[in-house]
């Protein structure tokens, strides 16, 4: 028998999901005696290949078990093997069809994988991996893309009844939680959803299924670092019985601009946009970016866009309109907006080299929709943020960031526009709302200074917890040591 342990590591494909996965892949196989086999693909192969190639081709035992994704015998178009790929949201119901149809081709290479693997760590949002790993008797351990502050605060929700007599407007205090933390149940994730449309009814059934299953996992890796929320992981850490490791900022493992640009994408690095960055002020630049999902309407992304030019500081924008990116491209068109801010802004359509850029002495401010992975992004950085939630537990994000460290300032978004839901809410945050938080987080003031001594701070703790030595290094040598006298017990009994 090998004393090698093998991980089985299963990503939800989608962007926010497979980067962080894939970072984890290559952290777990800098270890001795460890191997890792990463689910994959073809097109996410071409897609995220580059960073993972690079780390095979280095000498890390990383292997890529391709399955074909069945995608046109589900309803999508061929090649749609991401979220971030479906032409509308509505699908994403044939996409997780798609996803669990993988299971039986999965099932039937196992016992080929060598040596045999002792654990699954998979993405929460496939469930049936669970299954995978009972019918070969070994552990299933989730990879949260979420913190611990908002998983504390999910599992306080669920427990308690504080939203059974609450409108939708009613203003109430997150329960149980060191902080005094105020919200709405309309900044809620679906799970806590009243909506009433066909594609939030199943969306938060498939939601609390997954929380049924993810409460039965061995122990839950997550991408944060104690530092960050200390008492929040303290907390989440006594709920799950000490099986819970926090092991990033995953996206610091990357030490070369070419890993950093090529998260998520195989493009090569942008000169032209690296040039602009070059010819920039010290933290005078707003970044502007909603990560891979979100697709703002025309409305909405006028407002923002013209806040950002009212502001008057230098900016790049990513723009990715999706099904209307035509109206958007109309609207950049006819408004002049280009001409009017060239030189001062920078419109990225596509792909953003987001950790590069973020990582840019150029860049003041990060203006962020919150989700986890740009959150943290934000906080390695060491930039103060401009928040703006969309959707799933990015209003948590933005408390954290606003009421916990006290390194953002939020645009003032009162409610959660879930996926595909996007239409029916045209306009959330004016102008005039993205001008101010824009200026506050550039402040020169005092809350300005302030805001920016706590934003290096994080930063240089999230570097720290990395290093040898440092909480999310040892957590991880933890969670292997965890796994691997789980494994020699069980050959033993
Ligand atoms: N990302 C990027 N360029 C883009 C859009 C997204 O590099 O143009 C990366 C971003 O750095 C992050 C991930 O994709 O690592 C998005 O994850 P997040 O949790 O922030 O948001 P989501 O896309 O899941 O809403």
């Amino acid at each position: 028998m090998s004393s090698t342990l093998h991980f089985l590591v299963i990503p939800l494909m989608c962007p926010g999901h497979l980067i962080p996965m894939a970072e984890m892949a290559k952290l777990l196989a800098q270890h001795s005696a460890v191997s890792v086999t990463v689910v994959i693909t073809p097109r996410n192969t071409q897609r995220y290949g580059a960073v993972l190639h690079r780390a095979i081709a280095s000498g890390l035992p990383i292997k890529l078990l391709q399955l074909r994704f069945p995608a046109s015998d589900h309803g999508l178009p061929e090649g749609c093997e991401s979220i971030d790929d479906l032409p509308t949201f509505d699908l994403s119901k044939n996409f997780f069809a798609a996803c669990a149809a993988l299971q039986k081709p999965l099932e039937d290479v196992f016992h080929e994988l060598q040596p045999t693997p002792c654990c699954i760590i998979s993405d929460k949002h496939l469930p049936w991996t669970a299954e995978v790993a009972k019918k070969f008797q070994i552990p299933w351990v989730i990879f949260d893309g979420q913190n611990c502050f908002s998983q504390l605060t999910t599992h306080n929700l669920c427990v308690s009844k504080i939203l059974e007599k609450l409108t939708d407007s009613d203003p109430f205090i997150l329960p149980g939680l060191p902080d005094k933390i105020s919200m709405t149940k309309s900044q809620l994730p679906l799970l806590f959803s009243s909506g009433n449309s066909e594609f939030v009814k199943e969306r938060r059934i498939a939601h609390e299924r997954i929380r049924e299953r993810e409460l039965g996992a061995y122990g839950t890796l997550i991408n944060t670092f104690e530092d960050l929320e200390r008492r929040y992981v303290d907390q989440f850490t006594k709920i799950k019985q000490g099986k819970v490791w926090c092991i990033g900022p995953s996206s610091n493992s990357n030490k070369n601009d070419l890993d950093r640009a090529q998260r998520g994408t195989k493009n090569s690095i942008d000169n032209e946009l690296m040039k602009w960055l070059d010819s920039q002020h010290e933290r005078s630049v707003i970044y502007a970016s909603f990560g891979s999902l979100t697709r703002l309407t025309p409305l909405q992304f006028n407002e923002l866009a013209l806040g950002l030019e009212d502001s008057q500081f230098p900016f790049i924008l990513v723009v990715k309109g999706g099904s209307r990116t035509e109206q958007i491209e109309q609207w950049l068109d006819e408004s002049g907006f280009e001409s009017r801010v060239k030189g001062r802004g920078v419109l990225i359509r596509g792909w953003a080299p987001q950790v590069l850029i973020l990582s840019h002495r150029a860049v003041g401010a990060f203006l962020t929709h919150c989700g986890w992975n740009s959150t943290i992004e934000g906080v390695c950085a060491g930039v103060p943020m401009v928040t703006w939630p969309q959707f799933a537990e990015q209003f948590f994000n933005e408390r954290l960031v606003v009421q916990v460290l006290g390194t953002g300032v939020g645009v003032g978004a009162q409610s959660v526009i879930d996926l595909g839901e996007a239409d029916a809410a045209q306009i959330q945050v004016k102008r005039a709302d993205v001008c101010r938080a824009v200026k506050m987080v550039m402040d020169e003031g005092k809350e300005g200074e302030e805001r920016r001594i706590k934003a290096k701070y994080f930063k240089e703790r999230a570097e720290k917890a990395m290093e040898e030595g440092g909480s999310s290094q040892l957590n991880l040598n933890r969670f292997i040591e965890d796994i691997r006298q789980h494994t020699s017990k069980g050959l033993i009994g």
